[in-house]
């Protein structure tokens, strides 16, 4: 087998790595430190979010790496606050500017927020951004097949990708068939349960050992397997290059039911109709 890294397809032309880097509840300065970390280890896809109070930093880990913004494939996120058509359009503005780039390949909106309502609107600006150039895909985080078919009816425009947090005790079976129906991405967020109880289970304990692989390389090969977009995030050098180095194996059928069979819709994060 090849050690690669794999691309995804997206419905809308673009491609995209699978697995990328995550950076959420990093601060500004390790953020730029980690990131530049995963740049020089191989990853080519870093996602942040407006709240995660980092951007600058993942800049400045871009700029100090040495490699090019054209072999990188950047994500960031729309915060609750700033749903709207009028405040979308200066947050990304504002994103922009603290990221030090010109562009994003991946948009998501980070939550819908459905109270709020504001959704679709905030879609629209999307689109528009998208339109001018400087938002290469548009996407959606967390969002319910009820708020995906809305911006459907509403816009006719499929969102790329809908990043969830998804983890093998939390599979989100009827989320991804909704995806595959209509040729969204699903990205998992907390791919590794984050680093909690998850790579304690014997079955992944187990299969680490038949492969000289850490339990977290197991789980991870299992999103790659799945066809999901996957961001793990780490903070320490080891694992960073620990979580990238997941293209050399590969898991069978068996190995990946009974990773399948550790479902028990363990959700860590809120649910999304609830959280404003
Ligand atoms: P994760 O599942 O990636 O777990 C990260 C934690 O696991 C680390 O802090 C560390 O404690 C541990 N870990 C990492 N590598 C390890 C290894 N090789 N061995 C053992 N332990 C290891 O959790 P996460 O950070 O919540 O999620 C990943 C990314 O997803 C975030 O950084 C962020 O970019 C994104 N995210 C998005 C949303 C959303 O609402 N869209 C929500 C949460 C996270």
């Amino acid at each position: 087998m090849s050690d690669t890294p794999t691309q995804l397809d997206f419905n809308d032309g673009k491609r995209a790595p699978q697995l990328g880097f995550g950076v959420w509840q990093i601060d500004d300065v390790h953020a730029a430190e980690a990131v530049e970390t995963a740049l020089q280890t191989g990853y080519r896809s870093i996602d942040t979010a407006a709240i995660y109070g980092n951007e600058k930093g993942v800049g400045d880990g871009i700029a100090r790496s040495g490699v090019a913004r054209s072999e990188i494939f950047l994500t960031t996120k729309l915060w609750n606050a700033d749903q709207g058509y009028d405040s979308t359009l200066k947050a990304f503005e504002q994103s922009l500017r603290r990221l030090g780039t010109d562009y994003v390949d991946l948009y998501l909106i980070h939550w819908p927020t459905p109270a709020k309502d504001r959704y679709l609107d905030t879609w629209k600006a999307f689109l528009r951004l998208r339109d001018e150039g400087r938002i290469r895909s548009v996407g959606v985080s967390n969002f319910q097949p009820a708020h995906l078919d809305r911006l459907l009816a509403e816009t006719g425009v499929t969102p790329a990708v809908n990043q969830i947090e998804l983890h093998p005790d939390f599979g989100q079976r009827e989320l991804v068939a909704y995806h595959a129906q209509h040729g969204i991405v699903t990205e998992s967020w907390s791919p590794l349960g984050q680093g909690g109880e998850l790579l304690q289970q014997p079955v992944l304990v187990e299969l680490a050992k038949r492969h000289g692989k850490s339990a977290a390389q197991v789980v991870l090969r299992w999103h790659l397997q799945h066809g999901y977009m996957v961001i793990p995030k780490s903070q320490t050098p080891s694992r960073i290059r620990e979580n990238f180095e997941v293209f050399d194996f590969a898991l069978d059928a068996a190995a990946m039911q009974a990773l399948d069979a550790l479902e028990a819709g363990h959700r860590i994060g809120p649910h999304p109709d609830q959280l404003q």
